[in-house]
């Protein structure tokens, strides 16, 4: 990591670019609030998880040392309702859901934590019940009905966060749900008397189970400590759930809980929020069975910076689909170096590219300058090979390991379930399109050119056959 160039990060705490310190200088504590297992995550979802994906990779690109902690909510109101439908222990209902979360992050390469801690592992149990504990000794938390609550009025910043107003609030109004609105900002539940059937743990204030937001807080303190780096999940997490996180973890160890807060905006389908009734959710798995393939569906989710609502759109993934078969047509004819080691490059064009690809992403993730570089250094490497002479043949190498460099952060490019470079009508559009240049190419008698075009397509798959009515061209086997 250089500190002369440092990465610039909105804070949601202050609601600011700020400059991003981590605790020690050069680790970054990390977590991130997993899926709630109660169904299969859909893209809306994994939005959320490319974006910190992305933010996790610039960091490590930087030189970091990340120690990423993401957890599974395993019980909460929805959980426990979906095993009851379901007629499953609660145990395995989420585990199945946790297993296709692993396989549908994994499609979509997005780096595995280091730990995934499940609420109702008893350590976190143990760990919730000596929060609760605590609480209860500082007067931050009451008994009510057989629950244990937080008090809000114990913490005076509640609301620093997302501005939840609190006054007229502060006495003891009371909220049981997981999920509420900011309007009904009220002191919430740690720890839950049980109904029947319901999953109970034993606890000195009684047997009850924890609520949603006292998993995250028990869970994070136990595995990266008070003050750690950085805290993410999407926009709608920030009330109440981080709200209250920060409001029970301050409130426990008297000290600051988070750095900086990290927030990804919503995914939206063709313009619309997405649910069940309108027909458009849609999981990972759902979309490769239609043939989209993961390279695309990860550029799509990646190339929209985190603080803009991303709209999903079936166009959308064509363009992403055409820009990842074109960076990867460019890698399949430039093999990677076997050099080991960092890459430096020797050439002071290709490094002021990776060193504007930097600046971009230092400047709060600006991930449309930094594709800005990945397409500049395709299109140096597509020139030098279609210049084809021996002196750019070094120039060709460094452009494509700039490019793969850069991937280290996209994640995007030379991935498995890459497009197949013979399937989309755009393709088709693309290829009567080369082969239009390639016939002007050789009516100007730039054979070079014409040439370099032909060679480009068979990397890609796609043989051209000239013929005495035009030129036609097929997918090679
Ligand atoms: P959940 O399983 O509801 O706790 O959500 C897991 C993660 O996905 C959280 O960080 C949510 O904020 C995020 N998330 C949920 N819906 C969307 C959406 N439509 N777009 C982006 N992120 C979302
Ligand atoms: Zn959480």
């Amino acid at each position: 990591m250089s500190d002369l160039r440092p990465l610039r990060l909105r804070n949601s705490l202050s609601g600011r670019v700020e400059r991003f310190d981590p605790a020690r200088p050069d680790e970054v504590r990390m977590y991130t609030c997993g899926l709630t297992v109660y169904a299969r995550g859909h893209i809306g979802n994994f939005r959320t998880f490319v974006g910190q994906d992305l933010l996790r990779r610039f960091l490590e690109w930087k030189g970091y040392r990340v120690l990423q902690v993401q957890n599974f909510t395993d019980v909460d109101d929805k959980t426990i309702r979906g095993a009851g439908e379901a007629g499953e222990t609660l145990r395995d209902y989420t585990t199945r859901f946790i297993e296709l979360y692993h396989a549908d992050a994994d499609a979509l390469g997005v780096r595995r934590a280091h730990h995934y801690p499940r609420a109702t592992d008893p350590e976190y149990i143990a760990a919730m019940v000596r929060l609760v504990e605590r609480l209860l000794e500082r007067g931050a938390a009451y008994r009510s009905g057989g629950s244990v609550y937080f008090r809000i009025a114990a913490y005076p910043d509640y609301g620093r966060l997302s501005g939840a107003a609190v006054e007229g609030r502060l006495a003891g109004a009371r909220v049981d749900a997981d999920e509420y609105d900011k309007e009904s900002a009220a002191d919430f539940v740690l720890w839950k008397a049980t109904e029947d059937g319901e999953p109970t743990w034993d606890a000195p204030f009684g047997a009850g189970r924890p609520g949603w937001h006292l998993e995250c807080s028990a869970m994070a303190l136990e595995l990266l400590g008070s003050g750690f780096d950085l805290h993410c999940g999407g926009v709608d997490l920030k009330f109440p759930h981080h709200e209250n996180e920060i409001a029970q973890s301050e409130a426990a160890t008297g000290e600051p809980f988070v750095r900086h807060w990290f927030h990804c905006e919503h995914l939206l389908v063709e313009g619309r929020k997405m649910s069940k009734s309108l027909g458009n959710h849609f999981t990972v798995r759902e979309l490769i069975e239609e043939g989209v393939s993961s390279a695309a569906l990860r550029y799509l989710l990646a190339s929209v910076h985190y603080r803009k609502q991303l709209n999903f759109t079936r166009d959308g993934l064509r363009q992403a689909e055409t820009a990842v078969g074109r960076v990867n047509a460019l890698l399949a004819r430039v093999p990677e170096s076997s050099a080991s080691g960092p890459f430096v490059p020797a050439d002071p064009g290709v490094r002021a590219c990776l060193d504007r690809f930097e600046e971009a992403l230092n400047d709060d993730l600006n991930v449309s300058r930094a594709l800005a570089e990945v397409f500049f250094a395709l299109r140096q490497a597509n020139q030098g090979l279609n210049r084809k002479d021996a002196e750019d043949g070094a120039g060709v190498a460094e452009w494509a390991a700039a490019i793969r460099s850069m991937n280290e952060v996209f994640g995007v490019f030379e991935m498995e379930g890459a497009p197949d470079p013979s399937s989309g009508e755009d393709l088709v559009e693309e290829i009567e399109g080369w082969i239009r240049e390639r016939r002007d190419a050789r009516r100007r008698r730039d054979y070079a050119r014409a040439d370099a075009i032909r060679e480009q397509l068979r990397a890609r798959g796609i043989a051209l056959e000239d013929t005495p009515d035009g030129t036609t061209w097929r997918r090679l086997d």
